[in-house]
């Protein structure tokens, strides 16, 4: 019998493993359809995991608020540097904002591998079945069946099913009572209605732009893609859109008026963006490419858009391509000082699997990282520990 058994060896479930491995009397097993531990860490932010922002707040995540801030504030982005200081993990910042493994993410797993050594791994298990009698949780695998005391349900979404993704954890939620939402792909690039089709011609090419959805700006590159547009402003733009437009500002540096006044040069080459963007752009926007003084009132006006570009998405490019999933089990459900259920005591949902999302930038990793602590010392402490 576990004294705690945790169902993911993602980044969460590997959080909580190793904040439960600092007290040795309790036993702990994890278990994962995966051959490896950490498969998403390994593969995220290009090879070398986006860990977290220099800048975290509650404000960047979609799902509760006061929920999201309780659990980040007794884990915060400062001891999460401090915990992979005190691992010899040194992240480094790009962009000034982000922050990376210096070689690879085999760093940060390598800490996990080596702080849960005492803990037992089943992996290539997949999870089949969950149940409850008055003594503890019984879990059946596709191998063997495991009892514990306490059950964490640290499964993650649904996006990149080729590592083993499922929808498992919701399943146990309803079982269990929870209402959930079910996953939506989020993180993720936005086909185009035929109006954009435009953007289309434009593939490969990236720019600064800041993109206004549903009352949140988030300024970052967009990349036009084959398919539509994506790169880390459009993603973070996926999580918060539900319907109507967002706005593209395009120019988010400047004033088009202060651009192009009393200015006797041509129109694209003012705008200070890539020559087939603005000849693109301004086809779009049914301007001529003149001298910007030789404008006519409906020009000046069709220019205007430049810095407020209306786009409805027409769909996206679903879960194979979302970095995450968007919906989960409902937090109001859950305790924001544990991460336990409200309805079955010993019960614990964290990570990807709540309804808890966050923007581009390491954000999903904090929160994995975060709420993964945050149950590992509710247990401890009922261990006395
Ligand atoms: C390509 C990509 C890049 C990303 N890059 C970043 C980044 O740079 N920064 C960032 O913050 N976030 C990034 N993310 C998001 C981040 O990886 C996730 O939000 C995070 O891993 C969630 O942690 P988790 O522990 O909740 O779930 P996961 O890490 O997904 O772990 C869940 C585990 O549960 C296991 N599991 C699920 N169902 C079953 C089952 N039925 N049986 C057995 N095992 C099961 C899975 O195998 C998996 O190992 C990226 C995601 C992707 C897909």
């Amino acid at each position: 019998m576990y004294d705690v058994l945790i169902l993911g060896a993602g980044a969460s479930g590997l959080m909580c493993a190793a904040e439960l491995s600092t007290c040795k009397g309790i036993k702990v097993g994890v278990i994962d359809a995966n051959a490896n531990v950490g498969a998403k860490i390994k593969i995220s932010g290009g090879g070398k995991c986006n860990i977290t922002n220099t800048q975290v707040s509650e404000k960047n995540y979609l799902g509760d608020e006061s929920f999201v801030a309780s659990v980040l504030s007794r884990f915060t982005k400062e001891d999460l540097l401090g915990f992979l200081h005190a691992n010899g993990l040194k992240p480094v910042i790009r962009k000034n904002r982000y922050y990376f493994c210096q070689i690879s993410s085999d760093e940060i797993i390598s800490i996990f591998r080596r702080l849960t050594k005492n803990t037992k791994y089943h992996l290539g298990e997949t999870l089949l079945d969950v149940s409850q009698n008055i003594e503890c949780f019984t879990v059946k695998t596709s191998r063997a069946e495991y009892r514990a005391k306490n059950l964490v349900i640290a499964t993650g979404g649904v996006s990149y099913k080729t590592l083993n993704a499922t929808d498992i954890g919701i399943q146990i939620a309803k079982q269990f009572g929870h209402e959930v939402t079910e996953f939506t792909p989020a993180l993720v690039g936005l086909t185009l209605q035929k109006d954009q089709f435009w953007m289309k011609e434009l593939s490969g090419i990236s720019a600064e732009v800041e993109i206004e959805v549903e009352g949140k700006k988030l300024r970052e590159e967009m990349l036009f893609a084959h398919r539509g547009i994506s790169g880390p402003a459009i993603l973070s733009a996926s999580l918060y859109w539900k319907k109507g437009n967002m706005f593209i500002n395009f120019l988010p540096d400047h004033d088009i008026n202060i651009l192009i006044k009393n200015s006797k040069k041509n129109i694209s080459s003012v705008l200070n963006l890539s020559k087939r963007l603005s000849k693109a752009l301004l086809e779009a926007l049914h301007v001529e490419d003149k001298p910007c003084n030789k404008l006519t009132r409906e020009e000046l006006q069709n220019l205007q858009v430049i810095q407020k570009y209306p786009f409805a998405p027409a769909g996206n490019f679903g879960f194979t391509k979302a970095e995450v999933s968007r919906g989960g089990v409902k937090t109001e459900g859950l305790h924001g000082k544990s991460m336990m259920s409200k309805k079955v005591d010993g019960l614990y949902f964290i990570g990807e699997v709540t309804n808890v999302t966050g923007e581009l930038g390491g954000y999903n990793f904090q929160w994995a990282f975060s709420s993964g602590v945050v149950c590992a010392r509710e247990i401890k402490s009922r261990y006395n520990c």
